[in-house]
């Protein structure tokens, strides 16, 4: 079980501009198998930008993305979902006029080879699309988009899973039941990386959290100690408060 903790991924001073602007100013993380990290921060701090990063969205301006063992950064997306990195979307983009069915059938047709593929009527059952099997996706509403959009990465069979804003817009019920939906696959063995606004679910689901701030890691560690560190609550109390 030692090399359990080895990470799986590891970033170090990564660097993403748009333009003479820093989104990420020299992030440095790492996440092992079965560990679900969470990344938390204001509006604009950079954490959809380090997952569009690590899912190969974009290619990042200096620093390093290691997974597995091996370089990654600026490998498109699609080669990295064949290696076992996919992630959700903060706003999921199904093929809107496929049925979630096809939908599904599409990502597991791509994900990763090495692996057999979990089946569609287990996919549907735990994330409670059997009603909506056969409907297009975009008859769905939010919670099922995101739902679709959570299963289309599992299909794919990933190792490392990037979750934005997953559980945004979930009822109470729906956020218990996806958090233990969420510590289910760890316990699979994925490695996980959660950005959520919502504290309880953050404390709820994760075992360590980086706290961002304008693209920079100002906190890591349990997010119980990280409430009570001064520079974590200006930043999210701060505002126009602070000196
Ligand atoms: P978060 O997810 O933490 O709210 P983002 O990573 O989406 O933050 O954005 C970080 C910063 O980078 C923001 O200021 C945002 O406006 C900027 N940004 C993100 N993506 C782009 C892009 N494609 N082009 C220009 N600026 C971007
Ligand atoms: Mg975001």
């Amino acid at each position: 079980m030692s090399l359990e903790s080895a990470p799986i991924l590891n970033v170090a001073r990564l660097v993403k501009r748009f333009g003479g602007f820093y989104a990420l100013d020299g992030l440095s993380f790492h996440v092992t198998p079965g560990e679900i990290l969470g990344l938390v921060g204001p509006n604009g701090s950079g954490k959809t930008t380090a997952i569009n990063v690590i899912s190969g969205l974009y290619a990042p301006d200096g620093g390093e993305v290691v997974f597995d063992g091996a370089p990654i950064g600026g490998v498109a997306s699609h080669r990295l979902v064949h290696r076992g990195i996919n992630r959700t979307f903060q706003i999921p983009k199904p093929f809107l006029s496929l049925t979630v069915r096809q939908n599904i059938e599409v990502a597991l047709a791509y994900g990763r080879a090495a692996v057999a593929p979990p089946s569609m009527a287990e996919l549907l059952g735990e994330y409670r699309l059997v009603e909506v099997a056969d409907r297009p996706a975009t008859g769905l509403n939010s919670a099922q988009q995101k739902m679709l959009d959570l299963v289309r990465a599992l299909a794919t069979r990933p190792r490392l899973l990037l979750l934005d804003e997953l559980a945004a817009g979930l009822n109470p019920a729906e956020l218990d039941w996806i958090a233990e939906r969420i510590k289910a696959l760890a316990a699979t063995g994925i490695a996980i990386i959660v950005v959520e606004h919502l504290m309880g679910f953050i404390e709820h689901v994760t075992d360590r959290v980086i706290v961002l701030n304008a693209g920079k890691e100002i906190f890591e560690g349990k997010l119980a100690a990280a409430v009570q560190e001064p520079q974590v609550i200006e930043v999210f109390l701060g505002g126009e408060h602070a000196a």
